[in-house]
């Protein structure tokens, strides 16, 4: 099969950054699953971007 080539490694489409209603904070979300909080949406941004490169080894 060729699901590897059709599964790209990351793309941004995959990379949300959504509010967390009732705090002055933002919740990154990974296309992994992965979270991550932070009141900077630029650090949410950086994180997103640069997480892909820790676990690109493997899924769960
Ligand atoms: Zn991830």
């Amino acid at each position: 099969m060729t699901a590897s080539q059709a599964l790209p490694s990351h793309t941004p489409e995959s990379l949300r950054v959504v509010w967390v209603p009732g705090t002055d904070r933002l919740l990154g979300i990974c296309h992994c699953g992965a979270q991550r909080q932070a009141g900077d949406p630029i650090e949410v941004w950086q994180w997103l971007h640069g997480h892909p490169v820790d676990h690109d080894h493997g899924e769960p």
